[in-house]
């Protein structure tokens, strides 16, 4: 299996899995580059698969169907632009051979659902692939536009509970930017500020971060370290927040909403 991060728009990756004949697609916010990299490698679309409603990770869907005749999957309860097959917790969809499972991890969206392919080898290498969407980023989360902490928390648990060899395919390359953050909320975490250096020079070539893994994200993530002592010094130093784990969840989501 390939699994490739289609750049789009300013910073997103359309996610694009194959096996040098056929190829699945997440969250296409627009065609023309699922399009390109199809035509260039010969590949025919089995299936389309999209995490949460927001345009850029929607915008794509219909003009690919109608080119490809691609089935589409979706979240069961989210107003989406298109028909589509809809799945919930626990779905499991048997796509390019391979078993899939749905989880719904509501907090950036009410309804966001992430995909996990169990087994895929890459590169003489087999892992699980998590499609997080925009509910896990490298050393970050997404944004609460319409769920709770305490639900971003839990799906984020849930995420997290995952097989440290996971490999997760976020949404979005928003890892310089986080991990600048988390540096500054973590300052003596020694693995996060390895994990920086490799980046930079990653982006210092036009490379994605991406894919990251479970194993990486639990040591330098803070969104999924608030029980982390440091961590949580620093939350409620800086916030006056309770110290307990949802509260300083809470407080950091905050916290990172106003960082420049
Ligand atoms: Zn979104
Ligand atoms: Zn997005």
């Amino acid at each position: 299996m390939n699994l490739c991060a289609l750049p789009a728009f300013a910073d997103n990756y359309l996610w694009l899995l194959h096996d040098g004949r056929r190829a699945i697609v997440i969250d296409p916010g627009e065609a023309a580059p699922v399009l390109e990299a199809l035509a260039a490698a010969s590949l025919k679309l089995d299936a389309i698969l999209v995490t949460h409603h927001h345009a850029d990770h929607t915008g794509g869907v219909a003009e690919l169907r109608q080119r490809t005749g691609a089935p589409v999957w979706g979240p069961a309860r989210e107003v989406l632009p298109f028909d589509c097959t809809r799945v919930g917790e626990g779905d499991r969809l048997s796509l390019l051979g391979l078993e899939w499972q749905v989880l719904e991890v509501p907090g950036h969206t009410a309804h966001h659902v992430a995909y996990v392919c169990e087994a895929v080898t890459l590169a003489g290498q087999t892992a699980p692939v998590l499609f997080c969407g925009d509910t896990l980023f490298s050393a970050g989360c997404g944004r609460l536009f319409e769920g709770t902490p305490r639900q971003m928390q839990d799906s984020l648990d849930r995420l997290s509970a995952l097989p440290g060899n996971t490999q997760v395919c976020c949404a979005h390359e928003y890892t310089l930017s986080n991990l600048r953050f988390a540096r500054e909320v973590d300052p003596a975490n020694a693995a996060l500020a390895a994990h920086e250096q490799r980046c930079i020079a990653q982006r210092g070539q036009l490379l994605p971060t991406l894919p990251s893994t479970l194993e990486v994200e639990r040591q330098i993530n803070p969104f999924l370290r608030c029980d982390d002592a440091a961590v949580m010094r620093s939350v409620v130093a800086h916030s006056g927040c309770p110290p307990d784990r949802l509260s300083v969840f809470a407080a950091l989501r905050s916290w990172k909403n106003s960082h420049r």
